[in-house]
């Protein structure tokens, strides 16, 4: 895809960032299996994750935070808490760290295009940042954070955790134990899984 026009304007941005798209349940935070983060208080940080995040941004990647809450439309909690529990994680990990934050606050039954499998986020950003996908990552613990990555055409890295329903078996998957790992693979270029055929510059 070369260069025609809608996105013109910002025309700096023609070659493309390359973003690492994390999940935010079970990579940056603890998962509460069966259960949604309400309060800050039950907001646990999971080891290594500030230093990962500050590593990949070194590297140059944009790092772009895609979560679903459905908590929110199930009325657990109210927009604003949950803006409140991001404002104060985007604050301990650092101005900068995190490019930007999408959130779907829907349920599977809204049949909206932003819920986790469905790529909507992960291709809202792909416009707002002028992102290459298919040079850009996935970090999740679910098979939905896979299924969209896979349709949105960024590699996959699934981190494994508590979340049931374990990794689809389709190969094309990197595993590792945490989001440590996952930015020494990106920064290695070891997820890299040749799928484009190109070499890596
Ligand atoms: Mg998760
Ligand atoms: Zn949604």
């Amino acid at each position: 895809m070369s260069g025609v026009s809608e996105n013109g304007k910002q025309g700096m941005r023609e070659t493309g960032n390359r973003a690492v798209f994390l999940d935010r349940d079970g990579v940056i935070n603890e998962l509460l299996v069966g259960d949604w983060v309400k309060r800050w208080e039950e907001f646990r940080f999971l080891p290594g994750v500030k230093d990962a995040i500050a590593a990949l941004k070194k590297a140059g990647f944009l790092v772009i935070v895609v979560t679903n809450q459905s908590c929110v439309s199930r009325g657990l909690i109210c927009e604003e808490e949950l803006a409140e529990i991001h404002r104060r994680m985007l604050e301990e990990l650092g101005e900068g760290a995190v490019d930007r934050l999408y959130c779907c606050l829907h349920r599977d039954e809204d049949k909206c295009n932003c819920r986790k499998p469905e790529p909507g986020m992960l291709l809202r950003a792909a416009k707002d940042f002028g992102i290459d996908l298919g040079r850009s990552f996935m970090v999740g613990d679910s098979a939905r954070d896979m299924a969209a990555a896979a349709a949105a055409g960024v590699k996959r890295i699934m981190v494994e955790g508590k979340n049931p329903g374990a990794v689809p078996g389709d190969g094309g998957i990197r595993v590792v134990k945490d989001l440590g790992e996952a930015a020494e693979l990106i920064l290695a270029g070891a997820a890299e899984s040749g799928r484009t055929g190109t070499c890596a510059g």
